[in-house]
């Protein structure tokens, strides 16, 4: 077997294994804490904070009177402890060295907060999905993935009220770092004043945010119990997260700095060009998505996560199209080398063998006896290339989807929440 070819196939096999190792086994949180050598959080700190009396409904806004209160997380991350709201130092009667700048938290919810709750919830959803339907029960953050309400909506669509001269209340009129009232109707209130003296510069974003997404997580029906639960899930997965490094990651995409902007051009090249393409000028557009791919799931992926999972998916499945357009172009080349053009030529027999079109899932476990135990992959289907325009609409697939992926990270760089003073 030619060395080229191995090393064709190695890159998308080698993140497969990766994704069936790491992220296609059931991520518990403990597992996941104790691999980021996290505490564990005892469910025993939960029954100590009041019950408070709601009515769910959804998506009419909850009667509510509860303690809406940043989590008082230590730097770096020690003694997490729930707070009663109006305690304004984790109850140790200590105090913060390093207060933040009201300024600075309203500036984190005016930039931040939206793409950041938004990758949040793609890589939860993800990680939710590999539960089982008893486990999904259990968990608090199912109440955003209800698939009766658009949570993402609620997220860019909610007015969040920035109180900076005072604190928000709660339906009794006590003082509270957050609310589910704002002035405006339907507006959430969080107050940069009052979360402050309670934070440092350190941990202003990852505390401002969680809180952001205690309150709209009321809007959708969660409980208080439910609402903290989801809050502690948000500061976990943020505390880890360079929040500049985020922002400018994506907007060096959307602008078009990188693989995508390369793969677009590339696309170009090859459009139209059907079977005069050369193999390796596929494979360079290949690696390029392989890349981008690696690039964009691997970095956050287990707290943030640029694409949803089903467009992550889709990344694979392209590069997977891409290699069979690479197959035949290789075994039709009268110039390769005939021991490379007859293994292509196998390659394609063993994943087609006498269909024209199946499942990507299928494809690959033909190629590669990879069975994946869900369902991805099985919406995407692979059809053998023909002809010179078979080629040319494989490759406008390909290209559809890196234009998604475009437009959402074109998206990320610019979406903000509806927030007003
Ligand atoms: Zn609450």
């Amino acid at each position: 077997m030619p060395e080229v070819k191995v090393k064709l196939t190695a890159k998308p096999k080698m993140k497969m294994f990766f994704m069936e190792t790491v992220m296609k086994k059931k991520i518990t949180e403990t597992a996941l804490l104790a691999a980021l050598a996290l505490p564990v959080f005892s469910t025993a700190s939960l029954k100590n904070i009041a019950s408070d009396t709601i009515t769910p409904k959804v998506p009419a806004p909850v009667q509510i009177t509860s303690h809406h209160t940043l989590l008082q997380v230590t730097t770096p991350l020690k003694n997490l402890a729930w707070v009663d709201g109006g305690v304004s130092d984790g109850g140790g009667g200590t105090t913060n060295p390093h207060p933040a700048d009201p300024y600075f938290i309203s500036r984190v919810a005016n930039e931040e907060a939206a793409p950041a709750i938004l990758a949040w919830l793609n890589a939860q959803e993800d990680n939710f999905s590999r539960h089982s339907q008893a486990e999904k029960k259990t968990k608090a953050i199912r109440k955003l993935f209800d698939p009766a309400i658009d949570f993402r909506a609620i997220v860019r669509n909610t007015p969040v009220e920035l109180r900076m001269g005072a604190p928000c209340q709660n339906v009794d009129g006590q003082d509270r770092d957050g609310s589910i009232y704002g002035s405006r109707p339907g507006a959430i209130c969080i107050s940069p004043f009052s979360i402050g003296p309670k934070v440092s510069e350190f941990n202003m974003a990852a505390e401002t945010i969680a809180l952001i997404v205690h309150e709209l997580s009321h809007l959708v029906g969660a409980d208080e119990a439910e609402a903290q639960e989801i809050q502690k899930d948000v500061l976990l997965s943020l505390s880890h997260v360079d929040f500049l490094s985020f922002k400018v990651d994506i907007s060096l995409i959307a602008h078009g700095n990188g693989e995508i902007s390369d793969s677009v051009f590339k696309h170009q090249m090859l459009k139209g060009k059907g079977a005069r393409m050369k193999s390796y000028e596929v494979r360079n557009w290949s690696d390029a998505l392989v890349r981008l791919r690696d690039a964009i799931s691997l970095k956050y992926f287990l707290n943030l996560n640029y694409l949803t999972a089903h467009q992550n998916n889709l990344l694979t499945a392209k590069v997977i199209t891409l290699g069979a357009i690479e197959d035949y172009l290789c075994s039709t080349d009268p110039n390769e080398d005939h021991v490379v053009s007859r293994y292509c030529a196998e390659k394609l027999e063993k994943g087609f063998q006498s269909d024209q079109s199946l499942s990507v899932r299928a494809y690959l476990k033909r190629l590669d006896d990879i069975d994946f135990d869900e369902k991805e992959f099985d919406d995407v289907v692979i059809r053998r290339p023909q002809s010179g325009a078979d080629l040319d609409a494989g490759l406008n697939y390909v290209y559809e989807t890196l234009i998604e992926i475009w437009d959402t990270f074109k998206d990320l760089d610019t979406v903000k929440l509806k927030t007003y003073n």
